[in-house]
């Protein structure tokens, strides 16, 4: 392996509460599960928010939205369960209509001043595409512009949404970002010693993936390419953004 310019990156002691914001169920555990499980194994509080409960996620294994919503649930449930993930907060949003709206900048604002994270975790919202075969999804994009709004200056700011104060929900100061699917990564996690449970957590979800036969495969890949440019076998990569 040729020598990498770069050393993974360690959460240090000072982040405790890790807060993971995405469209829809399965989304933290084809990205961001195996640093997800690595955290958790070291001792910190993992929580996801999952603003939709995934009711489009049709496909060839689910050809209908039939009883899909609780399937959903219960599939993110044991996901978590795998992962070693704290708890699991669900907004409820539509499927697939997302928009960074206000409301939905609210609704996270709360989740935030309600869980006191550390570090917020959230997607890319300014990537359209990946390479030249992938259009980034319109809700990843909707979450995370919203989730980076409510970090700052939603969450932080007395004056911004007061109805949150008047439910008991004072300021919160976020330290940390890490925004994963950037294309212009700064911190690498080593996964070498999650990525199997990160597979398993994928497989989870089983009206999304099937049998799973690919899933190791491609997660595999994935982990190669990111630890190439730390030096190690398997990494997932992100743009670090140290708010304090
Ligand atoms: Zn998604």
């Amino acid at each position: 392996m040729p020598r990498a310019e770069r050393r993974p990156h360690t959460l240090p002691e000072s982040i405790q509460r890790i807060l993971c914001i995405s469209a829809h169920p399965d989304d933290n555990e084809f990205t961001v599960a195996g640093s997800v499980a690595r955290w958790a194994r070291e001792g910190r509080d993992v929580v996801f928010c999952l603003v939709t409960s995934g009711g489009a996620g049709t496909n060839e294994h689910t050809p209908n939205t039939d009883g899909l919503i609780p399937r959903r649930e219960d599939e993110s449930r044991e996901a978590a369960r795998i992962l070693g993930v704290k708890d699991l907060v669900f907004l409820g949003y539509t499927d697939g209509a997302l928009e960074p709206t206000l409301a939905l900048r609210r609704d996270l604002t709360r989740v935030i001043r309600q869980q006191h994270p550390d570090v917020v975790v959230c997607g890319d919202p300014t990537t359209r595409w990946y390479g030249d075969r992938y259009l980034n999804h319109p809700d990843h994009r909707a979450v995370a512009s919203a989730a980076l709004d409510a970090v700052f200056p939603s969450a932080e700011t007395r004056a911004i949404f007061p109805e949150l104060l008047a439910e008991g929900l004072e300021p919160h100061k976020v330290k940390e970002v890490l925004i994963v699917g950037a294309l212009e990564p700064n911190a690498w996690f080593d996964i070498g010693d999650t990525l199997d449970v990160k597979c398993a957590a994928l497989r989870a979800h089983v009206s999304q993936v099937g049998p799973g036969e690919w899933v190791e495969g491609l997660l595999r890949g994935w982990g190669e390419r990111d630890g190439k440019r730390v030096g190690v076998r398997y990494a997932e990569a992100f743009r670090r953004l140290i708010l304090s």
